[in-house]
């Protein structure tokens, strides 16, 4: 069985040898001393001042809409991406306004962002998809023009820069996920960046309930933090991390071998200025029909890409009034992430290469 993707696992007996630190400390959570120097490894593998290691992805989007102290009312977003984007507007208290994507890229299309601004905008919420970054600088000027903040959501991020910098540098406040299926992982985990050395110290207070001292708040809080455990897992990754970012581009590169001379496929394109990390393979197809046709023969085969991101997040079920997204809804449809992982063998990717063509050639 071949799955979307497989999390990489570093040596087992080197974690122990980690946990036999944990044990001997017995300092499991609450910032101990795995997680400062994880912070300070990814600050260098970064190269970036400022960041907060938390607990999952979508917390760090809800602390980063929360740190920014936007009040009420509307924060601008993309119907494509995971539905953490929308749900984190939702849960806290704002309303999502859905700007339709670049055909292209499949980022938000800024051309279509001032159209959606409203008195009650406050923020611009775009995620980065499959690693690719938005038109940064565009969407950065017209957040200027009418005094709105940028974040981005850029869990699909680790190791994409733009402009020879990390992709954390830009924008308000920055999320990622270190989730388990992502490129670099802590099983689970996340983290908030901010150039603002301020609002760092809003979100830090944010992740460990507001406490300022055993018996001082700050303000409100909630709990943000990661394990040693957790740390422990990040730290022996991040040491690997040039190994996984090469290795997901030999797939993609095999991919492109096998499959750019189809017509009948399209991928996503890579924006101008801007160094991608392979973080996903994703075709988008003619129909959803050719689609559906094409997953049925992997499974057959016991392959299992993922409709990924599908359904578009403008049609969620909770949500009572939306914007029209043509564009976002008609990719949704066509769009399939085949499996990557680190270490996938050539043969595997043959063998689904040729299971695509022939469906699609018939
Ligand atoms: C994975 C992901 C998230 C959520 O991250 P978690 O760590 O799983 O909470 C949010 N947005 C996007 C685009 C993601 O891919």
């Amino acid at each position: 069985m071949i799955n979307v993707t497989k999390p990489y696992l570093p040596s087992f007996d080197e974690y122990m040898k980690l946990v036999k630190g944990i044990w001997d400390r017995n300092w499991l959570t609450n910032n101990g001393p795995l997680v400062n120097e994880l912070e300070l490894e990814l600050k260098q593998y970064l190269d970036i001042n400022h960041l907060l290691f938390v607990n999952n992805g979508t917390i760090a989007i809800q602390i980063a809409l929360k740190a920014l102290e936007l009040g009420k009312g509307e924060v601008i977003t993309t119907p494509f991406s995971y539905v953490a984007t929308t749900s984190s507007i939702l849960w806290e208290g704002f309303k999502p306004v859905f700007v339709d994507i670049d055909e292209l890229t499949l980022n938000i299309d800024p051309a279509k962002i001032e159209a959606a601004i409203t008195e009650d905008t406050v923020a611009i919420l775009a995620t980065h998809v499959f690693g690719n970054p938005c038109d940064i600088d565009t969407i950065q000027q017209i957040a200027d023009k009418h005094n709105l903040k940028v974040i981005y959501d850029a869990a699909h991020c680790f190791g994409t820069q733009y402009k020879g910098k990390s992709v954390f540098h830009y924008g308000d406040m920055i999320t990622t996920s270190f989730h388990s299926t992502k490129l670099f992982h802590t099983i689970e985990g996340g983290a908030i960046f901010t150039p603002d050395a301020n609002l760092l110290k809003t979100a830090a207070y944010m992740r460990n309930f507001g406490h300022n001292g055993p018996e001082n708040f700050a303000g409100i809080g909630i709990n943000g933090k990661n394990s040693e455990f957790h740390a422990a897992m990040g730290l022996l990754n991040i040491k690997q991390a040039d190994a996984i970012l090469a290795s997901r581009k030999a797939v993609a590169d095999e991919y492109d071998n096998l499959l750019q001379h189809s017509r009948l496929l399209r991928k996503p394109i890579i924006t101008p200025n801007s160094k991608f990390n392979y973080a996903y393979y994703v075709v988008i197809f003619e129909s959803e029909t050719q689609l559906l046709k094409v997953v049925d023969e992997l499974n057959k085969n016991y392959v299992f890409p993922r409709r990924y991101f599908y359904p578009s997040l403008s049609e969620l079920s909770y949500l009572k009034e939306t914007q029209p997204t043509p564009i976002g809804n008609s990719i949704s449809s066509r769009v399939l992430s085949l499996p990557v992982y680190y270490g996938m063998p050539k043969e595997e990717i043959m063998m689904i290469s040729r299971l695509i063509l022939r469906v699609l050639n018939n």
